[in-house]
């Protein structure tokens, strides 16, 4: 092999290192702020609740609904505000799960997600209604499935 071949063998060795590095390095911040946002999402859970919810989250066979909201607890146009805690009801409803629900509705003023109940016309004893949370257990404002597609905060 002529130098200029090794040389050119070394160059590439050395690219290919770099690159490696650019995606491992690429990999590990995604993973960093992936648990950076459950840890964020979970010291909103009020503490005594966090373990639990924790291992609820963690079950494979878990509620799909829950990760819905867990992915987005808020509507688009909100944001938690600093130091948020979610409400007690809220959490100690999606814990127990009485009933199927999707998230649904969402507070008009704060934005907070909370859920509805999912039924069909099958259902043997179907809910008097589907709105588990008329008003919002956070800030008492009112819900609506409306609120979820508001692209922007209410005036
Ligand atoms: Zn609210």
């Amino acid at each position: 092999m002529s130098t200029r071949a090794l040389s050119r063998r070394i160059g590439d060795l050395a690219r290919r290192q770099a690159e490696a590095g650019e995606r491992h390095a690429a990999v590990a911040a995604a993973v960093d702020a992936g648990h950076a946002e459950r840890v964020a999402f979970l010291m909103m859970v009020p503490e005594d609740l966090r373990m639990a919810v924790g291992i609820t989250l963690r079950d494979p066979d878990g509620d799909d609904a829950l990760h819905s909201w867990v992915a987005r607890p808020f509507a688009r146009w909100a944001v938690a505000p600093a130091g948020f805690q979610f409400p007690r009801a809220l959490v100690e409803w999606l814990l127990g799960r009485p009933h199927a629900w999707f998230l649904g509705h969402h507070c008009e003023r704060c934005g907070l997600g909370v859920p509805l109940l999912t039924t069909d016309s099958r259902d043997p004893s179907p809910p008097p209604s589907i709105v588990v949370f008329p008003t919002c257990p956070a800030c008492g404002g009112v819900t609506s499935h409306a609120a979820n597609w508001w692209t922007e905060p209410p005036p």
